[in-house]
């Protein structure tokens, strides 16, 4: 898909009359009670906005809390050991985004005196920070005329001014710029970008935008076209590539399970998971080879599919019981027993729901 040449925004949507009508909506009808919204500072404004990225805010909103109760502020979160972040972050996916928020709160305490940068060059130049999340900090936090640009707003705009092209990239991406730049009012920019936000994830939804209730009804051209859903322009759809693996679920004789801390980088980055192998390796050899621990018994447990945003992860599980602690797990410092509940871990998605399964949270041991 190409894009469209770029045009003037048009008059009225820069008369002010657009953000007028959209704070006196928000005043009305936006959100004013979400955790991030109170006792704001741009620590709780920036967690908030890198935990919403891919994700609704009602599965947010229990992650933000218990966040803030452990990381209160952003020398604590710097301070903590990175499996502390992870363990905060398992079940939220995408797990770049917690090792970044990690690195990001190091630079802050090390390199502004743990206090948050208050410009866009600064910002953007923390791990994990882009313009749009720079906008957000700034414009919440500081009341600073800054606009933002995520996957909500993006789908706003280009309804509002009939946009098409690929909203990611290229002259699209800069039209959209422009036009948040000149829709942003002069005051009032934290309760705007809250509004223009909330309008997004409310009423202008992906599937079924509710115009009749929208205060940009009367200059929105998307709806004057009579098809609202046209915009954003659909990227091609891809198929999603399959991969096959089998996890050893493997337990020593006092329930705990062998758990294997996966590189930094890729997949899972630094999270723990099963030890992984491919579909056509032998379980028990891989056992022995990985824990230095013979399988004592063996079972294939049920098949299930993980899915990432570029493929489909078929998982086989294994159970396995060792009789032993196993030689190697003592040795090598990437190897551990991990029981439920005592111990705070980074876990894998598909780890957390199989451990969840064979041994209940509420049976678990807490700290
Ligand atoms: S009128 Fe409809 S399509 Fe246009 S901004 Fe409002 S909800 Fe979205």
């Amino acid at each position: 898909m190409t894009s469209t040449p770029s045009r003037e925004v048009p008059q009225d949507l820069q008369d002010g009359t657009v953000a007028a009508r959209l704070l006196a909506w928000f005043d009305q009808h936006g959100r004013h009670d979400l955790p991030w919204q109170r006792g704001i500072t741009p620590y709780r404004v920036w967690v908030s906005e890198i935990m919403l990225q891919q994700t609704q805010v009602g599965t947010v909103i229990p992650y933000f809390e218990r966040f803030m109760t452990r990381f209160p502020g952003v020398r604590a979160l710097a301070d903590a050991p990175i499996d502390d972040v992870l363990h905060h972050w398992t079940g939220l996916g995408y797990y770049a985004r917690a090792r970044n928020l990690h690195r990001a709160a190091q630079k802050v305490r090390d390199e502004h005196a743990g206090v948050f940068p208050d410009t866009l060059d600064s910002l953007c130049a923390l791990p994990g920070v882009g313009r749009s999340t720079a906008g957000a900090i700034l414009s919440i936090a500081c009341g600073v005329r800054a606009p933002i640009l995520d996957g909500n707003v993006k789908r706003v705009l280009t309804r509002l001014c009939a946009i098409e092209g690929d909203t990611s990239r290229g002259a699209t991406l800069e039209e959209l710029w422009r036009i948040a730049e000149s829709l942003m009012p002069q005051k009032r920019c934290a309760h705007y970008t809250q509004a223009i936000m909330d309008l997004g994830a409310t009423l202008c939804t992906r599937s079924r935008p509710a115009c009749v209730l929208c205060p940009l009804a009367a200059s929105c051209i998307a709806r004057a076209e009579g098809s609202p859903t046209r915009y954003p322009s659909r990227k091609q759809t891809r198929r999603i590539p399959e991969r096959h693996c089998q996890m050893l679920v493997i337990r020593n004789p006092a329930g705990e399970f062998l758990l294997e801390q996966r590189p930094p980088a890729g997949i899972w980055g630094g999270l723990w998971s099963f030890p992984e192998i491919d579909s056509a390796t032998d379980a028990a050899t891989a056992c022995d080879r990985i824990a230095g621990e013979p399988a004592a018994s063996l079972h294939h447990g049920t098949a299930f599919r993980h899915t990432f945003s570029h493929f489909h992860l078929d998982v086989s599980p294994v159970h396995i019981r060792v009789a032993g602690l196993g030689r190697h797990v003592l040795e090598d410092q990437r190897l551990a027993w991990y029981k439920p509940g005592q111990r705070a871990l980074g876990l894998a998605a598909p780890v957390k729901k199989l451990i969840d399964a064979l041994c209940p949270p509420e049976t678990a041991h807490e700290p």
